[in-house]
């Protein structure tokens, strides 16, 4: 589908306004742009040119008052200030000036586009197109239908973001759409391990080399600004009512001391010490050289391979059983046996002898933990030389690092499937597109099977005695399907 003969207003002329009123020009629909005062406005034309000229591309659009620019327009993007009264005052001077059939977007990532279409004064015309910074390059738009929201909307949204060269998800008008709702726990929990004694390093290093993640989470929450991560946190905790929610206190130590992050040159990684990159190199332990053979057990073990080696390694990813710890204590007495889980029941029944990581191919973590006496030793350094694995130290905690990130993930994930905000199919693609994962948290849930994501956050609820670790109805219900 061309954009030949579609006029699109764009008010808002910051970075997402500038980027979006490229993205349509550049698909050949005719951009008019608008921001508060005659400069600002010429301001974002001659940016978006030098822009798209910086990037090789020619891309020309034209400016004009607000009234001006909706009067022949077929679609209304808003990329104003993230405030509902100026949107709402935005919303009300478009209406006066609007065609009929205008269709009116939000590019909100916060607010409820529901509240908009009332201010806009007709509800079934306005939804949310929710872009991701920079617009240019990223290729996911959220569209959001308000409870109000004709469908026939929708669709015509989704269909412009497929002919501007984007992918499409829907979802409903709930608070942090997709991507920010899903990464809510992630950076909780990162937040968390920190809080428990973890080096921010290791938490990031772990999500790159076992999640594969392109940032840490740590690092995006010092990239994003810590202050802007904490409104989040405020509004999803007054929006759901759920103290899941609720702020990490040590944030707010950080925000209040004005160490919000990267810009302000200190968040959780102080820049003028060491940088994220260097932090995360220096704790990241290469393959030790050599050579050696695994055998492998255990339930969880993808193959069962018994006989001379220089190390076993038992995996079992379910809460460990009697039948596992004798088993664990029957292989630590004849040589080195590592046990592969991030359970969190092994902390008190890891026989002695035995010692203890988690296996994410090349990648491990490896516990070292003197104060629970969990410590490293030869039959660690077998199975890295083995793998030819990169390594971190963590401490015993319930989860470890990555399991703990990545089930929360996906926890998260099914409470919104759940709750009829977004289908399973669109939460995988959202945050393989919004956030550069190799795979979204369905496709995760199905690779390492529910009944293990179900065990580890049971595991984590019974050991953190935080409400925060319960499965969803829906993943109970279906990790007792998987079990029938
Ligand atoms: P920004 O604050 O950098 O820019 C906002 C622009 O809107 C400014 O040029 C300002 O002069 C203009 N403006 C303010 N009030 C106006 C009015 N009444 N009429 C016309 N113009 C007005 O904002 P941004 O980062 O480009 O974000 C814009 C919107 O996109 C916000 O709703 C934000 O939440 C959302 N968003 C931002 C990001 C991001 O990463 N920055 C990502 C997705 C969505």
């Amino acid at each position: 589908m061309t954009l030949e003969g579609l006029t699109v207003a764009v008010a808002g002329m910051g970075p997402m306004g500038r980027g979006i009123a490229r993205v349509f020009a550049q698909a050949g629909a005719n951009v008019i742009v608008s921001d508060m005062t005659p400069e600002l406005t010429q301001g974002g034309v001659d940016a978006i040119a030098a822009e798209s000229a910086a990037d090789g591309a020619v891309v020309a659009v034209s400016g004009a008052p607000l009234a001006e620019a909706v009067a022949h327009a077929d679609l209304f993007i808003e990329a104003i200030v993230e405030r509902m009264d100026a949107k709402a005052a935005l919303l009300k001077e478009v209406a006066a000036a609007a065609p009929a059939g205008l269709i009116v977007a939000s590019n909100t990532s916060s607010l409820s586009v529901g509240e908009m279409g009332k201010e806009f004064g007709d509800p079934t015309r306005v939804a949310g197109m929710h872009f991701f910074n920079p617009p240019t390059k990223m290729k996911l738009v959220e569209v959001i239908r308000g409870a109000g929201t004709d469908p026939a909307v929708v669709s015509r949204l989704v269909e412009l973001v497929v002919a501007v060269g984007k992918t499409a998800v829907t979802c409903a008008d709930s608070p942090n759409f997709i991507v920010n709702r899903v990464c809510r726990p992630l950076y909780y929990e990162a937040q968390l391990l920190v809080a428990e004694g973890v080096e921010p390093a290791v938490v990031d290093a772990a999500a790159s080399g076992a999640l594969g993640h392109p940032m840490g989470p740590i690092t995006l929450l010092d990239f994003t600004g810590l202050h802007t991560h904490l409104g989040s946190s405020e509004t999803a905790l007054r929006e759901f009512g759920d103290p899941k929610y609720r702020p990490i206190p040590g944030v707010r130590a950080l925000v209040r001391n004005g160490m919000t992050g990267r810009a302000a040159g200190r968040g959780f990684y102080d820049y003028a010490v060491e940088k994220p990159r260097a932090a995360i190199e220096r704790v990241t332990r290469p393959a030790p050289s050599g050579q050696a053979s695994i055998a492998w057990a255990g339930p969880s073990a993808a193959e069962q391979s018994a006989g001379a080696a220089d190390v076993t390694v038992y995996s079992c990813h379910l809460p460990p059983t009697e039948a596992d710890i004798e088993a664990v204590a029957q292989l630590a007495s004849s040589g080195p046996v590592v046990v592969d889980s991030s359970d969190a029941g092994w902390l008190e029944v890891l026989p002695a002898g035995a010692e203890w990581a988690r296996i994410h191919g090349s990648f491990v973590e490896v516990v070292d933990d003197a104060v629970a006496g969990v410590v490293p030793g030869r039959g660690v350094e077998l199975v890295l030389a083995a793998l030819g694995a990169t390594s971190v130290r963590v401490p015993a905690l319930p989860g470890l690092v990555a399991d703990r990130l990545a089930n929360c993930m996906a926890n998260e994930a099914s409470f919104l499937v759940e709750e009829g905000t977004a289908s399973k199919a669109d939460v995988d693609v959202a945050l393989r597109l919004g956030m550069n994962h190799p795979s979204g948290p369905f496709e995760y849930t199905d690779r390492v099977g529910v009944q293990q994501v179900h065990a580890g956050l049971r595991s984590m609820l019974a050991a953190f005695g935080d409400s925060r670790y319960r499965p969803s109805q829906l993943m109970r219900r279906e990790n007792a399907g998987a079990e029938r």
